[in-house]
């Protein structure tokens, strides 16, 4: 069938497998034009199918040489409904693995259940005995423990923020109240986005063995400028991201070298969720393209892995992997702070990169990729 991108807000309910792939083949390639990396040689990623995981994963495999499962929640088309990205990324990625001869299997299903611990847990027993690191690279709305079912929100905590936002729906500019969080949906929100489920993954790993001692696992994290603050550092999901750095510091105890990376803002499913995000989003990736700067998942993926195999992590006093230097830079956020006090509906297009925007959202689910026929019957 001819697949045509259809969007609401801030979702895509279509991907286009050839184009999926292609953007697959375009973060490899930038990988091995960047050169060989050592370190991790059996890699575990966990929410490998799309933004930083998925870029993660590649990093490992095409830089480092690493054997990988991965673990995501993605859905198979059929009928005349497609894939969803993640499910043509993961089958792209298998089959240019494969082609060099890279081991590569990948577990679909809720990476919060027993049940999917213990076939992952399984699976690295019969085919690599131990990982020698774990990425934990999930961004999930929900998790189900039990009966019960937590979900995250993004909201603020203590006052409600007022500030500028974009209406992804329109293009426009408008003000928008974010509503403080009640305690039991902060409390909901850690146990989503927070490290608890990230420590039941490696104590699950050592009590099988399936881990190598002294192995390292990342999990990511963003802190970002004031300006975002109210609704993301110091909002539910800031308590959520403090809970994961705290966990760190108990699975290091544990005998793991665990980090926590804060990476840059991007454009990924994720992110596209949050209010106020995307319009400063939109203004960084100007301010960055014009400074030079300007880096994707990739780009950051393969210099995150490269800062590992090289050992100059250069933590911050927290203990931290700063992959957001160059977008935290002061000069970097001078220009952002000074477009996001003078944007209006007027100069909006002139003032912020809003088509770099839409083309790293539309290129998410496999549409505006360079060379693909859109017109073309694929199957799906
Ligand atoms: P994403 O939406 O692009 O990818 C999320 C991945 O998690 C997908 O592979 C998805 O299949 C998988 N997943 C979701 N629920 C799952 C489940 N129940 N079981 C198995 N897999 C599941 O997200 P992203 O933006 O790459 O976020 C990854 C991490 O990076 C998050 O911790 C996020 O907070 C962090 N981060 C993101 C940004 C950003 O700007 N996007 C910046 C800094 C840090």
């Amino acid at each position: 069938m001819v697949v045509q991108p259809k969007v609401r807000g801030f979702i895509c309910t279509t991907a286009h497998p050839v184009g999926c792939e292609k953007a697959v083949q375009k973060q490899i390639e930038y990988v091995k034009s960047k050169g060989k990396l050592g370190g991790a040689k059996k890699v575990l990623v966990i929410g490998s199918s799309a933004g930083y995981g998925l870029s993660s994963r590649i990093a490992a495999a095409f830089g480092c040489g690493a054997a990988t499962i991965g673990v995501m929640f993605d859905k198979e088309g059929g009928g005349n409904k497609t894939a969803t990205a993640g499910w043509y990324n993961t089958k792209a990625f298998e089959k240019f693995a494969a082609s060099e001869g890279l081991y590569a299997k990948s577990v679909n299903g809720d990476a919060y259940s027993d049940e999917c611990k213990k076939q992952v847990i399984d699976l690295i027993k019969s085919d690599l005995g131990k990982v020698d690191m774990v990425v934990y690279s999930l961004a999930a709305p929900r998790r189900q423990v039990g009966e019960t079912v937590y979900k995250s929100v993004l909201k603020t905590t203590g006052a409600p923020y007022s500030n500028k936002t974009i209406d992804l729906r329109n293009n426009s500019i408008s003000e928008i109240t974010i509503e403080p969080a009640t305690d039991e949906e902060i409390e909901a929100t850690v146990k989503v986005m927070g490290g608890e489920d990230w420590e039941a993954w490696i104590d699950a790993l050592k009590a099988a063995d399936a881990i190598e001692d002294n192995a390292v696992t990342l999990a990511y994290s963003y802190i970002g400028p004031k300006l975002t603050h109210p609704m993301y550092f110091e909002g539910s999901i800031g308590r959520a991201k403090a809970h994961l750095l705290e966990t760190s510091k108990k699975l290091n105890q544990k005998g793991v070298r665990a980090y926590v990376s804060v990476n840059k803002a991007l454009v990924t499913q994720s992110s596209s969720a949050i209010p106020i995000v995307p319009l400063y989003i939109s203004i960084l990736y100007k301010v960055m393209k014009e400074k030079g700067n300007h880096e994707g998942c990739i780009e950051q993926m393969y210099r995150l892995f490269e800062r590992i195999s090289s050992g100059e992590l250069n933590l911050d006093k927290d203990g931290q992997i700063r992959m957001d230097d160059w977008e935290m830079l002061p000069e970097i956020q001078a220009v952002v702070t000074d477009i996001w006090n003078n944007i209006s509906q007027e100069n909006f297009k002139a003032s912020t990169d809003i088509d770099g925007y839409w083309n790293d959202f539309y290129a998410m689910f496999g549409f505006g990729i360079d060379g693909v026929d859109y017109d073309a019957d694929v199957e799906v």
